[in-house]
């Protein structure tokens, strides 16, 4: 862990946190429903330039520092691990999306795709440059491979159990396994077992938590992406 990269790390990831907020008040609402622009408080207009704030009250949407700590910890956590290297360039990323889509998931069990599709190209020009920079033509296929392959394994499961994994969940499988396949298979394949055994150890915490029912929704992308979080970190 190189800690002066992963304090510039935390640096970064609070104010990329605080940019985010605007976003993830925006789109979390079920879907098929309108963004979310009034303020919860006193439903004035909410005014969206870099950091999101209400016109009115000049309250700022969500709960405060949450998502702000929890990006400056998964960015330093990046930086920490990758130091110089350029792919801590797709690495934070790929984390400062994977927490706004955590926290969406979280609390309306979907994964936008207004913040997964665009994500493709982003993270792949990322991967390329890095890439081009180190030499890494193997792991740029690795990756791209590992991208398909990973979503063609979601999309059948989620055929073959409708209620299941959803169209989100598909998309960001594809997310997490061109960032885990650009470290090799093995991290790619421990990644994503891990996050379904994080999956199965929370619904049996949350079931005897008595938080959900068994016939209960519970968003799978949030143990995903932290499988994918510890598979960085220890893998590859
Ligand atoms: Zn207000």
């Amino acid at each position: 862990m190189n800690l002066v990269w992963a304090a510039v790390g935390a640096g970064v990831g609070l104010v990329a946190g605080a940019a985010l907020r605007g976003a993830v008040f925006r789109l979390s609402v079920p879907s098929g429903e309108p963004d979310r622009t009034t303020c919860p408080r006193c439903a004035g207009p909410l005014r969206s330039r870099l950091v999101m704030r209400c016109a009115h009250c000049g309250r700022r949407p969500g709960t405060p520092l949450v998502l702000e700590l929890a990006t400056a910890t998964v960015v330093a956590l990046m930086c920490g691990r990758f130091g110089g290297q350029p792919e801590v360039v797709p690495f934070a990323f790929l984390a400062t999306l994977g927490v706004a889509l955590a926290t969406i998931d979280i609390a309306v069990q979907r994964l936008p795709d207004r913040l997964t599709l665009p994500a493709y190209p982003v993270l792949i020009t990322l991967l390329a440059v890095s890439a081009v920079m180190e030499g890494k033509w193997s792991a740029l296929g690795r990756a791209l491979l590992g991208g398909a392959a990973l979503s063609a394994v979601f999309l059948l499961m989620a055929l073959a159990r409708p209620g299941g994994l959803g169209g989100g969940d598909v998309k960001l499988a594809g997310l997490a396994g061109l960032a885990l396949g650009w470290l090799g298979w093995p991290t790619l394949l421990f990644g994503a077992a891990l996050g379904f055994l994080l999956s199965a150890v929370g619904i049996l915490a949350l079931l005897a938590a008595r938080r959900i029912t068994l016939r209960g929704d519970i968003s799978f992308g949030p143990f995903l992406l932290g499988g994918v979080l510890l598979a960085i970190l220890v893998g590859g």
